[in-house]
């Protein structure tokens, strides 16, 4: 089977099935073997490992994943990609293919039929459209996993990445790195990709903490107050959790836990660490 990775054989198999590009999937194929290369290197794949692979398109990554990986699950919602994948992954008997809407996938009942409830490893060339709900998704869903490598939007890798103090810092930043370790280990041009994307994309790595870095009893609660505090981000903590409804916390005493952590009364969510999130909470009473 020839390369996909090389643009000239996947435009051959598009023009063979006159597949035609649904923007609305967010249909952006990679073409080109070194990112290819470097996203399987990243994810670190053994024949160990059970992957997902989310939306394989023509089945470019998951061919390289079938080589090296024990089983390979690929979930992709176009239908017309279904006889183009048969085509491409027929050589491949530890594939399966499922035709479905990652959303509304039972990924925790993938992992146990096909792992026996074994950590998997996430890999995919994500559509961009549904980058963050596909990602806390599994994580909230608390999908027994590994790792998660994946390619997205370049500001978005860099939002699962940033500190507190930074302006690409955030809820997403927040909710990311409660689950995970994260590291951007690529940044990827358009032209790597038919058709061209117009923003840029970047290779991040989540690497799944055993344990929380940070002890929290109720984590719907740490993520509603973290989702106020960025709701208006131009408030101060004060007045962003004091009016935030359904919280049930006053400003009053937001204001005391604040001074009881020896922050300014003035401060702003994007000041705070996962930590201090997390202790302010416990000083509010809230968890
Ligand atoms: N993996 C291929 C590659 O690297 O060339 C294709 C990547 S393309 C950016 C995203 C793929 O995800 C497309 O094949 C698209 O049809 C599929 N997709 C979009 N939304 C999806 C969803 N909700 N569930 C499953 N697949 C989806």
């Amino acid at each position: 089977m020839a390369d996909l990775g090389v643009a000239r054989n996947t435009i051959q198999i598009l023009q063979k099935y006159q597949f035609h590009f649904q923007k609305k999937y967010g249909q952006n194929f990679l073409v080109d073997e070194r990112v290819l290369e470097r996203i399987l290197s990243a994810a670190e794949i053994t024949k160990e490992d059970c992957v997902l692979e989310i939306g394989p398109g023509i089945g470019t990554m998951t061919q390289y994943l079938a080589e090296r990986a024990g089983e390979v699950v690929a979930v992709e919602i176009d239908r017309n990609l279904i006889p183009i994948l048969e085509e491409t992954l027929e050589a491949y008997s530890n594939v399966t293919l499922i035709n479905d809407d990652i959303l509304k996938v039972d990924v925790n009942r993938i992992v146990s039929e096909k792992n026996g409830g074994t950590p998997i490893k996430v890999v995919a060339n994500l559509p961009y459209y549904i980058t963050t709900p596909i990602i806390m998704g599994l994580f909230e869903g608390h999908v027994p996993l590994k790792s998660i490598t994946i390619l997205v939007q370049r500001e978005v890798a860099e939002r699962m990445q940033a500190g507190p103090g930074t302006k690409e810092y955030g809820a997403l930043s927040l909710a990311v790195q409660y689950y995970a370790k994260p590291e951007v280990v690529a940044k990827v041009p358009p032209n790597c990709f038919i058709p061209r994307p117009t923003v840029d994309s970047a290779v991040i790595r989540l690497v799944r903490y055993e344990e929380p870095p940070v002890k929290m009893l109720d984590e719907e609660k740490l993520f509603a107050v973290i989702r106020a505090a960025f709701n208006q981000r131009r408030k101060t903590l004060v007045n962003a959790l004091g009016n935030a409804q359904g919280l049930g916390v006053t400003k009053d005493r937001v204001v005391k836990a604040l001074e009881e952590m020896g922050l300014s009364l003035t401060v702003r969510g994007e000041a705070l660490s996962l930590e201090q999130f997390a202790r302010l909470i416990s000083l509010l009473g809230t968890s």
